[in-house]
């Protein structure tokens, strides 16, 4: 029986997600998860931050545009009284798979040290894209690693439940 931690995505934003990355395809999008984590580890998105106007989208990179995201991530914890917060960032692959790149991986230690007083394990969601289907792989921050000198997270799969 698999233990794996929930991550529950309503339709809605995963056709969000879906119209983002096709909007950019054949290059990457993303942006910032939003929502609350239950008491045991499971993890309800609420909301979408968009990549906004300054972010660079290419094949294979995303680089969200900071400004924006922390304008966004503000108003929104704001306007649910704190209660929906921070969680940790998506992106689409429009051509690849769901596994995280190096470069994710490099990414996703950086945010969980940006992080770490608030949440020991941010998530990196990734969908990969195939016309009008997305496969989701739901990486859950678990500790910091390095290959060489290189930045890098050892992480753990959640199981995506589209409700
Ligand atoms: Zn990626």
């Amino acid at each position: 029986m698999s233990t794996k931690l929930k991550l529950w995505l309503s339709k809605e934003l995963r056709k969000e997600i879906l119209n983002m990355g096709l909007e950019k395809a054949p290059c990457e999008t993303g942006g910032m998860l939003m929502g609350y984590v239950g008491s045991q580890g499971d993890v309800v998105i609420t909301k979408l931050i968009g990549p906004g106007p300054n972010a660079i989208h290419k094949r294979s990179t995303f680089v969200p545009d900071h400004n924006y995201q922390m304008k966004k991530l503000t108003e929104h914890f704001e306007g649910t009284d704190g209660q929906d917060t921070y969680l940790g960032d998506w992106h689409t692959h429009p051509a690849g798979g769901t596994a995280l790149s190096a470069l994710d991986k490099a990414t996703v230690s950086r945010i969980a040290r940006f992080v770490a007083e608030h949440t020991k394990h941010p998530i990196m969601l990734v969908a990969a894209l195939n016309g009008d289907e997305i496969e989701f792989g739901a990486h859950r921050f678990e500790k910091h690693r390095y290959f060489w000198l290189t930045p890098s997270a050892k992480t753990s799969l959640m199981r995506v439940v589209i409700d």
